[in-house]
């Protein structure tokens, strides 16, 4: 199975069976292997379509410890849309391991609903910036020992006038996390953003 020779373990590889995943695309071949044999942050070039969400989620899913109950990951996506799809995914990814707990925080919805999914204990995080930032903010979330952080679709997030949110956001985080930035463009802002929060990432283009 190509998914194992990339490093994947059988919890995972059983998870990308049952969905049918043949083959491992082009930014997964290349990210996966990266991300699971170094700790380091990441810049990725990658366009929606391309299969990025499992070359993060992959890696991330397998460095998680799911018998601890802290929060160990976080990604940043800039919509509800976007972040409902990839905790929807990352569950679909971690079915054979049921301790994982994936919570989605957005905007727009219940925020007493989102703090009690968050105290039943969620090692990963999929949230949209405004509301992250307001319940970081107000002590709801804890973000001090998280390991990883994932910035997706930046150039969006930083389009959509995230840059602010996202900055209060990072600095509730510990220095030595692994950021992982995926962007579909690398315009001047994006370029900022890795050079503010990122130290001598690996690159890879799709
Ligand atoms: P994304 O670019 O992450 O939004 O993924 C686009 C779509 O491709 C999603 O519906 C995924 O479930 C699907 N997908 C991701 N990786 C693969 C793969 N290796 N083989 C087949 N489909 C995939």
């Amino acid at each position: 199975n190509k998914f194992e020779q990339l490093g994947l373990n059988a919890e995972i590889v059983n998870a990308i069976n049952d969905m049918g995943f043949e083959s491992p695309s082009g930014v997964q071949e290349q990210a996966i292997p990266i991300l699971l044999e170094k700790e380091t942050d990441l810049v990725a070039l990658a366009q929606t379509g391309t299969g990025k969400t499992a070359a993060f989620g992959f890696p991330l899913i397998q460095k998680i410890n799911a018998v601890s109950k802290k929060t160990q990951g976080l990604i940043l996506s800039p919509t509800r849309e976007l972040c409902l799809q990839i905790t929807n995914e990352l569950k679909n990814y971690s079915k054979y391991i049921p301790q994982l707990n994936t919570v989605a925080i957005y905007g727009g919805s219940s925020i007493t609903d989102q703090e009690r999914q968050i105290k039943r204990g969620a090692q990963i995080i999929v949230a949209t910036p405004g509301r992250m930032k307001d319940m970081v903010g107000r002590g709801m979330i804890d973000i001090s020992e998280i390991s990883y952080c994932v910035l997706d679709e930046a150039d969006e997030m930083l389009n959509m006038g995230f840059f602010e949110d996202i900055t209060a956001i990072l600095s509730h985080t510990p220095q030595e996390k692994k950021t992982w930035l995926f962007s579909a463009t690398m315009p001047k802002e994006v370029a900022v953003i890795a050079k503010k929060f990122m130290k001598n990432p690996e690159e890879i283009t799709v």
